[in-house]
């Protein structure tokens, strides 16, 4: 009886007991741990190195990391070795910079997640020092265009990321000349919006001409957002040519360069700088800016930019490591890994792109990252004409970079310019794009002397390794670690086991 009793009179107290566990689990698993985030089991650490990135020069010194942002930088002699108790990882001589800021990647998600998704992508995204990715409208499906197919994508987005990704729209015929449309999804978080000069491939992200774009403008000026756009315009003559001619080996390279000319690109950018005025400061869509993304050709089409900047045009443009790591003359018959658009062009026209690059005409660069399923490459077939164009080169885009600019004397600080800081402007993100007091603790370590063969021994995490056109290649520059505020989401091959990548909406 007295046992009876005292059970009785602990029921309640037990019950309490109970619902508070219950409530403390629920509310952690609603929560991902620390640990699942981030291979590193601190929120407050000290990284050190001999070649630490800044917009001040490479320091050697060490960087202090505090719940996901960068709390004190201090050079080697500052560094209160003596005093600290907080935990510190050292890489030695390995290059710690900013996180990579890549502003044209396809992700395809929701709805092509068979050509690359949110995991897959931001996981190869981790393995080659990118911390943040923003997401182009199309090829996922349906492209993102309003607000409801915005939310499709934030919702596929949603703990499936490794690094942090931020969204553009589409500008499109359909919504150019409705500004409160745009207007919509601008105040639902895209960053800025993109729209092409010529058909884009995928049926529900048609091409935009002059008046478009000016609309466009002319709405993005108040958010002071910037238009990307594809800069190739079809030109009837060649177009002709190359249906008409039937005895054209579809196989070779360099039938495929003739049907996307040089001229394709400088008809469009022409034709954009007749809107691009607008932006000057004065002008009737001020605030906006155009961004001309992946350009190739090096010749007329960027004179014409280079006087567009001189003339006060709010207006920069990227162009991709494909077209500064190849040359026309050396794809071989029927490697369709190589088609993209607009095409690698010739060697001569390399050596151009890298020169303005150097000399600060190009701003910016970008992976272009536009994966498909392999069958669509039609790799035994071979056939440029019919193939699916994209270049698959997400994680590859540092260490290639590297590779291929060394010999033009590229140095770290122009990396940290041309893959975070600029980037990081263009997508409006103040607090990424530089190892500065305040900023998001993303973060890339790598060893740029080290070389390495880009083959199955090497961990691609590439959902579709077979199309990557630098399968095969020797590179130098590999990634060590990657740091995503503050969490360490890939180290040596391995990456944390939850996705904890924060979606990025404009407010
Ligand atoms: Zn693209």
């Amino acid at each position: 009886m007295e046992n009876l009793n005292l059970q009785w009179r602990l029921l309640p107290t037990l019950t309490l007991l109970a619902a508070s566990l219950f409530f403390l689990v629920f509310k952690d698993s609603a929560k991902l741990s620390h640990s699942e985030c981030s291979l590193l089991p601190y929120n407050h650490y000290w990284l050190t190195s001999k070649r630490i990135v800044t917009p001040k020069g490479v320091i050697s010194g060490a960087v202090e990391i505090k719940e996901g942002n960068i709390i004190s930088i201090v050079s080697e002699e500052e560094w209160p070795r003596n005093s600290k108790t907080e935990q510190v990882v050292d890489y030695g001589e390995a290059v710690i910079m900013p996180g990579l800021i890549d502003v044209h990647a396809h992700l395809d998600d929701p709805g092509r997640t068979e050509w690359e998704g949110f995991p897959s992508g931001t996981k190869a995204a981790a393995a080659g020092g990118i911390t943040t990715l923003i997401d182009m409208p199309l090829n996922s499906d349906p492209s993102t265009i309003s607000t409801e197919t915005l939310k499709l994508k934030v919702d596929a987005a949603e703990k499936r990321i490794y690094v942090d990704v931020g969204f553009w729209g589409g500008l499109v015929p359909e919504n150019a000349y409705n500004a409160s449309a745009l207007e919509a999804l601008l105040n639902a978080g895209v960053l800025g919006l993109k729209s092409f000069m010529c058909p884009s491939g995928i049926n529900d992200f048609p091409m935009t001409n002059a008046s478009h774009i000016k609309e466009g403008l002319s709405v993005l000026a108040r958010y002071k957002k910037p238009l990307l756009v594809h800069a190739e315009m079809e030109q009837d003559s060649e177009r002709h040519v190359k249906l008409e001619d039937d005895t054209l080996d579809t196989r070779s390279y360099s039938t495929y360069l003739k049907t996307r000319p040089p001229s394709w690109e400088e008809a469009a950018i022409r034709e954009l700088l007749t809107v691009a005025k607008d932006t000057r400061t004065g002008g009737p869509a001020e605030g906006a800016h155009l961004h001309i993304v992946h350009l190739s050709d090096a010749s007329s089409s960027l004179d014409l930019l280079m006087e567009a900047k001189t003339n006060g045009d709010s207006i920069t443009v990227e162009t991709c490591p494909h077209y500064l790591a190849f040359s026309a003359e050396e794809i071989p018959d029927g490697d369709t890994r190589f088609k993209c658009a607009p095409p690698i062009r010739d060697a001569a026209n390399k050596e151009k792109l890298w020169e303005a690059l150097m000399d600060g005409h190009i701003d910016m660069l970008s992976s272009d990252h536009s994966p498909t399923v392999p069958e669509l490459k039609l790799l035994d077939e071979g056939n440029f004409l019919k193939a699916w164009g994209g270049i698959s080169s997400l994680q590859f885009v540092l260490p290639v970079t590297w590779s291929y600019g060394r010999k033009y004397g590229v140095t770290l600080e122009q990396l940290a310019s041309w893959w975070s800081e600029r980037p990081a402007k263009l997508a409006g993100q103040v607090s990424k794009g530089a190892i500065a007091i305040g900023n998001h603790a993303d973060l890339v370590v790598w060893e740029p002397e080290a070389e390495f063969e880009l083959d199955n021994d090497h961990p691609v995490h590439m959902k579709h390794p077979s199309i990557s056109a630098y399968l095969g290649r020797r590179l130098s520059g590999k990634v060590l670690a990657t740091i995503s505020r503050g969490n360490l989401v890939y180290k040596e091959g391995n990456h944390a086991p939850a996705a904890c990548g924060s979606p990025i909406l404009a407010t």
